[in-house]
């Protein structure tokens, strides 16, 4: 089993855990469960180690990064073959998720650092320069494990930050993995990677020795890490859920629309924080978008996310599992017409739950208005854009969303009034390393990636001369 990574070491734990594999319930692996002392032990660690590696030349920085990608890619097989186990999803889901983390570390390691000379009248008055926090504390959630977490490791690093990082407790087994590959690239202590169940998350963010949160997750749990936040006056960077609405309007394509909103609808089995949750359809094409839609759920290939055949993976805990029927049953409940999927459990071991297209639900029905995280989407109708502008914007959230016309200005102009921190048109869930995510109302604060992700790890120092 991976051990855990404190100051340039593997280390185990006295206590373990038990790790589930969600497509057949069975217990496959032992996580060791960090003590407050090693969690101690590792900002110790990562306080030592910031006094060198913030001075360390950037472009070494930047040299170590880029052999991290590599090692990274070196070793896929078994990554993917550890987040396939934990957290269920299908294997080319797995592959694309460790490609992508090793193309983010590569990318974020030649991006420019900010710095900035402000002159008045012609004449330098000051420079502004940016500080890395020092040590950073990073929680991630089960979802996408390993790619969260290098969403937040490599900025960290090129910033000259150091990391104590904490995946969720039900899929540490590919993070805990990667810091073993990362260990004789990186001086000791500037990664450290500790497992444990949530217990031990409170005592992270309380951490006085961690400088700046960086946090995904549900937005639940988001407000707690705010809070904890709040004693030291710490940075935060929140990414937490979305309910990510998809407006069609009537001049698109049908059947190639449908193909693109069911891919970003039901990837990851829906388990994705800018997944499509709700789609809102112009009446003139709602029938022919469900026959679509509802025609590619029944060609869905589930199981095993280790069969290779696979396109839909089990849900990855019980509790999302739980969550999603329930939201399934209340939308049945409140009339809601199932052109795929039903609202029950596929009859084999495993979390697992059909593909599901659901119409006739009233906006306030629970499944459009909470996050399902889950394979069941609600297909809405609407007539008129002002009205489906104020519907799709009728939520605390505001991860992302999409628009979808041939009349690309007409879009642009719809995704213009979206509360939103990405609205995309055409398209939809297509993170790229270049451009920020950030979401907006209970969505989150800061950002993550490019340029803007980078200062959300630096702190302003202005330097001005008399
Ligand atoms: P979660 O909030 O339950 O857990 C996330 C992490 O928080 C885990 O590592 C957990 O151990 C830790 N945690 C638990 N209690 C804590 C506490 N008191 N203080 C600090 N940390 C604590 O979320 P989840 O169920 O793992 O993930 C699903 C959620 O994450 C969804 O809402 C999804 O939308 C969101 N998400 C958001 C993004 C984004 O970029 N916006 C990306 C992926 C997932």
């Amino acid at each position: 089993m991976p051990s855990m990574t404190i100051d340039g070491l593997c280390v185990e734990a006295t206590d373990t855990y038990d790790v589930i594999n969600p497509a057949t319930t069975d217990v496959f692996a032992q996580a060791p469960q960090a003590t407050e002392d090693q969690l101690d032990a590792a900002v110790a660690a990562a306080q030592r180690a910031f006094l060198t590696w913030r001075e360390t030349d950037v472009a070494v920085r930047r040299e170590v990064m880029v052999a991290c990608a590599v090692r990274m890619r070196a070793h896929a097989d078994e990554l993917i073959d550890w987040l396939v186990r934990e957290q269920g999803k299908p294997f080319v889901v797995a592959q694309g998720e460790v490609m992508g983390s090793a193309r983010w570390m590569e990318f974020t390691a030649g991006l420019p650092l900010p710095g900035e000379v402000v002159e008045v009248d012609g004449v330098k008055v000051g420079e502004v320069r940016r500080k890395p926090y020092g040590v950073v504390g990073a929680i991630v959630p089960w979802n996408y494990p390993l790619i969260s977490a290098v969403w937040k490791i490599a900025p960290a690093l090129l910033t000259g930050n150091t990391v104590v990082l904490k995946p969720s407790p039900f899929t540490p087994l590919a993070t805990l993995r990667l810091g073993e590959l990362l260990l004789d690239l990186l001086p000791p202590g500037v990664l450290n990677i500790i497992s444990a169940t949530d217990d031990l998350a409170p005592a992270m963010t309380a951490h006085s020795g961690i400088r700046k949160l960086t946090f995904t997750g549900s937005t639940a749990t988001g407000k707690k890490v705010f809070a904890a936040a709040a004693e030291h006056i710490k940075g935060v960077t929140l990414e937490l859920g979305g309910n990510d609405p998809a407006i069609v309007l009537a001049d698109v394509d049908v059947a190639d629309t449908a193909q693109k909103i069911f891919a970003a609808a039901f990837a990851n089995s829906g388990q994705v924080c800018s997944a499509i949750k709700r789609v809102y359809v112009h009446a003139d094409i709602h029938d022919a978008l469900v026959v679509e839609l509802a025609s590619l759920a029944g060609k869905a290939v589930i199981g095993s996310g280790l069969d290779e055949t696979v396109t839909v993976g089990p849900l990855s805990t019980q509790a999302q599992f739980d969550k999603v029927l329930d939201l399934m049953n209340d939308a049945a409940e409140q009339g809601g017409v199932f052109a795929a999927g039903a609202p029950e459990a596929v009859d084999r071991p495993g979390y697992f739950i059909a593909p599901a297209i659901i119409t006739g639900l009233p906006d306030t029905a629970r499944l459009v208005t909470e996050e399902q995280f889950g394979p069941a989407l609600p297909i809405l109708s609407f007539t008129h854009i002002d009205e489906v502008v104020s519907r799709a914007n009728d939520t605390p959230y505001g991860l992302s969303a999409s628009v979808w016309s041939i009349d690309i200005e007409a879009a642009v102009s719809v995704a213009s009034r979206i509360d939103a921190g990405t609205v995309w048109v055409n398209q939809h869930m297509k993170p790229r390393p270049q451009l920020p995510t950030a979401g907006v109302k209970a969505s989150g604060v800061g950002a993550e990636n490019g340029a803007w992700g980078l200062e959300s790890f630096l702190q302003i120092q202005t330097i001005a001369v008399a």
